[in-house]
């Protein structure tokens, strides 16, 4: 269990230069950049870590690259991460291979323990079981709420990033800030499991799709086969159980039933496409999931989620000096060329398998053109330019 670096009195008394709520790949590569360049940086989270989270745990080539940078590439294999070489899709008891140009498979356990563990040794104070609510401005900086089971603090800070993932974005009051998600949207569903048929090899991706969603599987550390599905509203109530709604999407597909899955403990998510509005106010940004979010069939979230949090950290310097409303325009347009331009080819494979006879059709495709494929895993693992922000 990590545990806290200061407690919940230690961090109120403090003007922080930077509060970041949510410790995942976002707001943890945002710590990390920020408190490597000096900022008082707060980064809480509400949950207790190690902790799961609803995920494919692949780690893409353009997710890799920011690793790099900030010097976690060669730890991954120390901490178990497998690499992965191929991706096999799986549709209507039909198959086909593509080869990956890299990537790591890591469960979001061990992997968000080594991101919040960077963020400390760049010099952010974390603060785990703290769920944080946005307030109001008080003289050149912004309170920030910040509740653990039995007690709550006010703490402020010249800028607040919010790094909260899928949901709604909560602030003390109304919100301002609004994510509302697509009335066809999926809802997300994940667990881990150790006794699964040996078909699930080591270093490939399985992805089935069925009518009803998609199931993404793949071996992570420990020999454990982490699972990550999204499906149509209805179809866990109709199956009966998480476990029972993904096998049922594995046998239409044609791959082997996991037995386990009926017994594993699922975490769910909220609806998965979504938007958010604004993504930028007085002394605040919003970023990675929780700055919207398309369906999670290309596997590219993490990776758009901490380039973001790497391309935010000059915004908030600027912030901290002096804040201007200009930085609220320049982070929703660096934000569209970063992560909204880049989920169009994500959103068209969305709806596309929303649709049985059109996924057929692309899946023909695919499986007798391996160019185009080809042309989508390269598009998905190109590495996020950064754009100048100053
Ligand atoms: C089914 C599925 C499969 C996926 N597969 C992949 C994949 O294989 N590869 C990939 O790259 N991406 C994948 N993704 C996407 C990826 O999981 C997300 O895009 C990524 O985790 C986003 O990072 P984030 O930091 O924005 O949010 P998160 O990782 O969700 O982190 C948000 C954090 O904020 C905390 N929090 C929430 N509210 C508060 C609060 N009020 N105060 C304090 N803390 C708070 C949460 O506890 C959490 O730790 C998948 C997603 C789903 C649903």
């Amino acid at each position: 269990m990590m545990r806290p670096c200061l407690g919940l009195e230690g961090v109120a008394d403090t003007v922080w230069d930077v509060i970041i709520l949510g410790a995942g790949p976002a707001g943890t590569i945002a710590a990390h950049q920020l408190a490597t360049s000096g900022a008082r940086t707060l980064l809480v989270d509400k949950r207790l870590f190690p902790r799961g989270k609803v995920c494919g745990a692949c780690l893409n080539a353009s997710a890799l690259g920011v690793l790099k940078s900030v010097g976690l590439d060669g730890h991954l294999c120390e901490l178990g991460g497998i690499r992965l070489d191929g991706l096999e899709l799986r549709f209507a008891g039909r198959s086909a291979r593509l080869n990956l140009p890299g990537g790591i498979a890591l469960s979001r356990e061990r992997l968000d323990v080594a991101l919040v563990d960077l963020a400390v040794a760049s010099g952010a104070v974390f603060l785990p079981q703290t769920a944080g609510l946005v307030g109001p401005i008080q003289a050149d900086a912004r309170r920030v709420a910040l509740v653990q089971v039995d007690r709550a603090v006010a703490a402020r800070a010249r800028v607040v990033l919010v790094a909260t993932g899928l949901g709604q974005v909560r602030f003390e009051g109304e919100s301002p800030v609004k994510s509302r998600s697509t009335a066809r949207s999926r809802i997300g569903a994940g667990c881990l499991v150790d006794n699964f048929p040996d078909v699930y090899h080591q270093g490939t991706v399985f992805m089935t799709v069925g009518r009803n969603g998609y199931v993404g599987l793949v071996r992570v550390e420990d020999g454990q086969l982490n699972v990550a599905a999204a499906f149509n509203k209805y179809h866990v109530k109709e199956s009966g159980s998480p476990g029972a709604a993904a096998n049922r999407i594995l046998l239409e597909a044609g791959l082997a039933p996991v037995p386990a899955l009926d017994n594993a403990a699922w975490q769910g998510t909220a609806s998965l496409t979504r938007q958010t509005r604004p993504i930028a106010g007085e002394r605040f940004f919003v970023l990675g999931d929780a700055a919207g979010y398309i369906e999670p069939f290309t596997g590219e979230g993490m990776a758009w989620a901490m380039a973001s949090g790497q391309a935010i950290a000059p915004l908030v310097w600027r912030g901290i000096k002096c804040w201007e409303p200009s930085l609220s325009r320049t982070w929703v347009l660096l934000h569209r060329r970063l992560v909204t331009r880049r989920q169009y080819l994500c959103r068209a494979l969305a709806t596309l398998l929303h649709h049985p006879g059109l996924a057929h059709a692309a899946f023909e495709l695919v499986a007798r053109v391996p160019g185009v494929a080809r042309l989508i895993i390269e598009q998905v693992n190109a590495s996020a330019a950064l754009p100048q922000t100053s």
